[in-house]
């Protein structure tokens, strides 16, 4: 638990308290090697050299003709100079494709026919693409021994890629903590670093905790309710980069409970319950922690989703999300979600936030900060405007699913009116974009 966490009289803390707490409790996984195609999102551990230049040697970019500047343009380029078509034509010595060397050096009026990728020869400064070329009489396609006229004045450095734009051998190519997306993949395999070390990734135990509950694949009897909390929390957290495993569903009793957390924390790094978070006669959540380990809070001054309850059991985090599905689903955007990603050496935690004007009034206001599901987009004047759904009603997925942001509502008294500025947790936005 960090410094300075205040608790209000009834236990009560702020959602950032409670992150912090939760982001304090969790540890950076171990390190491991991966191999590049399995890297994707996956955070370095260590800054990364290169151990060439890259590219290793001048090419290049165009199909075309290398050659020497001054064979075509005289030997004081300027504007004024004669015409292009006034110089005299190449003579081609050779044809030249991506992975092969031209052994010699190119002499004065000599042309060579190089493809994109192909080493720039020794002798030639540009590079003429062949559409800005003529090759002179009738013939197949390589004009070996044929002659070219350029129909452009070449600068130096034309067309040429030189070697080390990339990278120089022995450079810092990515630092410690950056995130591997595809160009860094491609950036690694390049500058030899096939294989990377990143941190681990961590293993995470769903469990739900409900009598009434059924599996999703079952129809459920009397009283009933499939479990929807459970695949919904392991996609996220597999979708937080963590191995997501479920454990059976577990029914509301104390025994029952302690069991599986029992059995959850012997094979995890973090353990995701949901369900009996509460303070109804069946809810065990809290009382169970508490037995088993310690309890670092167990109330949040969030809505949906009060009952947040944090603890450490055996030296693992169990966070106890509520059983109503959006109640979790926020509990473990707001809370979990970053835990999870900090474990895996990320620095960007937390989803992206953007500041909209309300579209509607939001008058229903209590001392609780509230996460309204709600849509934002830019107006016709491309203005961000952030537009509650109209139920909130923490039991359906279903607004939770049309809806691409909550709505921060700050704690406090008085009703928002439409047009005040209102903060929005892009929850279907990844890290570090923009609306
Ligand atoms: P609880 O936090 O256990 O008091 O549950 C609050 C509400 O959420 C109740 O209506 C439960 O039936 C429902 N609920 C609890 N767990 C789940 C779950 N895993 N899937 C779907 N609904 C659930
Ligand atoms: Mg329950």
């Amino acid at each position: 638990m960090s410094m300075g966490t205040r608790y209000t009289l009834d236990g009560m803390i702020s959602v950032e308290e409670a992150l912090s707490a939760v982001l304090d409790l969790v540890e950076h996984q171990p390190l491991e090697l991966v191999e590049l195609a399995n890297s994707m999102g996956r955070v370095l551990a260590r800054d990364v050299l290169s151990d060439l230049d890259i590219a290793p040697f001048a090419h290049s970019a165009m199909d075309g003709f290398a050659l020497r500047c001054v064979d075509v343009n005289g030997p004081a380029p300027d504007a004024s100079g004669p015409a292009p078509d006034a110089a005299a034509p190449l003579r081609v010595v050779g044809l030249l494709a991506a992975g092969s060397v031209f052994d010699g050096t190119l002499q004065p009026g000599e042309a060579l026919r190089i493809m994109t990728g192909a080493p720039m020869p020794a002798g030639a400064d540009a590079v003429v693409r062949i559409e800005d070329c003529a090759v002179i009489g009738e013939g197949p396609a390589c004009p070996a021994g044929r002659e070219v006229s350029v129909l452009t004045r070449p600068a130096p450095g034309d067309n040429v890629r030189p070697s080390g734009e990339e990278a120089r051998a022995g450079d810092i190519i990515m630092r410690a903590g950056e995130r591997i997306g595809l160009a860094a993949v491609g950036l690694l395999a390049s500058t030899g670093n096939a294989v990377v070390e990143v941190y681990g990734r961590p293993r995470v135990t769903v469990l739900s905790t409900g009598s009434e509950l059924v599996d999703a694949t079952a129809v459920p009897g009397p009283g009933q309710i499939r479990d929807s909390n459970t695949p919904a929390l392991c996609a996220a957290a597999a979708d937080a980069g963590a191995f997501a495993v479920a454990m059976p569903l577990v029914p509301d009793t104390a025994e029952g409970l302690r069991a599986a957390l029992e059995a959850a924390v012997r094979t995890s790094d973090f353990v995701v319950l949901s369900g009996g978070a509460a303070e109804g006669d069946f809810d065990y959540t809290g009382a169970v922690i508490r037995e088993m380990g310690v309890v670092l809070f167990s109330k949040v001054n969030m809505r949906p989703g009060k009952a947040q309850t944090l603890g450490l059991v055996g030296g693992v985090p169990v966070f106890g999300l509520p059983g109503n599905p959006v109640a979790a689903a926020v509990g473990f955007e707001l809370l979990v979600r970053p835990a999870l990603r900090k474990m895996q050496g990320h620095t960007a935690l937390e989803r992206p936030r953007v500041t909209a004007r309300l579209a509607a009034d939001v008058t229903k206001r209590e001392r609780r900060r509230m996460y309204l599901r709600g849509t934002c987009r830019r107006d016709e004047h491309g203005q961000l405007s952030a537009i509650p759904a109209q139920n909130q009603s923490s039991a359906l997925y279903s607004v939770m699913h049309a809806s691409n942001c909550l709505i921060v509502v700050p704690e406090g008294a008085a009703p928002l009116a439409a047009g005040e500025a209102v903060e929005c947790v892009c929850v279907n936005l990844p890290e570090g974009e923009v609306l």
